[in-house]
């Protein structure tokens, strides 16, 4: 089963979001795409971040009114305990192996957890909604820090590479942190999801529709 579009992930959020009854106004709509572009566990603070320059209007409590909704709904998932005092969000919807680094609080996915699931599971004749499978450790970065000796293949092999270093100030998570946005928040964290964003901008035209702005 492979991971949906971007696209297809847009819309089953809002699909959904219109099904349980909600209004889907132009910020609920920028939330949708947010989820649906980030590869990242992330915080309400992070999503709000995420969305700040291209949607400065929507609030962090929309965002995280949005991800409760769509918690309840299923679509999305929250991780346990990262460290960090913040909820993390799961926004792959499929069942795989989170590896959580307990010093610098990031969350990747295991490469390659997903297809070993799948066969694990396939011939039980269970059918799997959802998981919650999380394994807590040092990620290679850190271990280097700490002057450990890593054990790895080699370095491409570290599925934390791909993660921005950084992680949004204690409390910042979206539940009436006094700090203001972006207050401690790290450029090393912030500057690469505008990139993101940007890319997806000119890419999707789910964005064409996130831009739109009522009249
Ligand atoms: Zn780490
Ligand atoms: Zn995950």
């Amino acid at each position: 089963m492979a991971r949906p579009s971007r696209e297809e992930r847009y819309q089953e959020l809002c699909d959904a979001l219109e099904a349980a009854g909600l209004k889907l106004t132009n910020q609920r709509r920028a939330i949708c795409a947010a989820l649906a572009s980030m590869t990242t566990h992330p915080t309400v603070y992070e999503v709000h971040e995420y969305l700040r320059t291209y949607h400065p209007t929507v609030s962090r409590a929309t965002v995280y009114n949005t991800l409760t909704a769509l918690r309840d709904l299923g679509l999305v998932a929250e991780i346990g305990p990262a460290g960090d005092g913040a909820m993390h969000y799961e926004l792959n919807p499929d069942p795989h192996l989170n590896l959580v680094c307990v010093r610098c609080h990031r969350i990747v996915d295991l490469p390659g957890s997903q297809l070993q699931l799948d066969s694990l599971v396939r011939n039980s004749g269970f059918r799997v909604t959802g998981a919650r499978l999380a394994l807590y450790g040092y990620c290679p970065s850190c271990q280097r820090q700490l002057g450990w000796a890593v054990e790895q293949a080699s370095p491409a092999a570290d599925p934390f590479a791909a993660e921005p270093a950084g992680h949004p100030p204690a409390g910042a998570n979206g539940q009436g942190s006094p700090n203001g946005p972006g207050a401690g928040g790290k450029p090393a964290h912030r500057v690469p999801a505008q990139v993101l964003l940007r890319a997806a901008a000119r890419r999707s035209p789910i964005k064409l529709r996130m831009r739109s702005r009522p009249s």
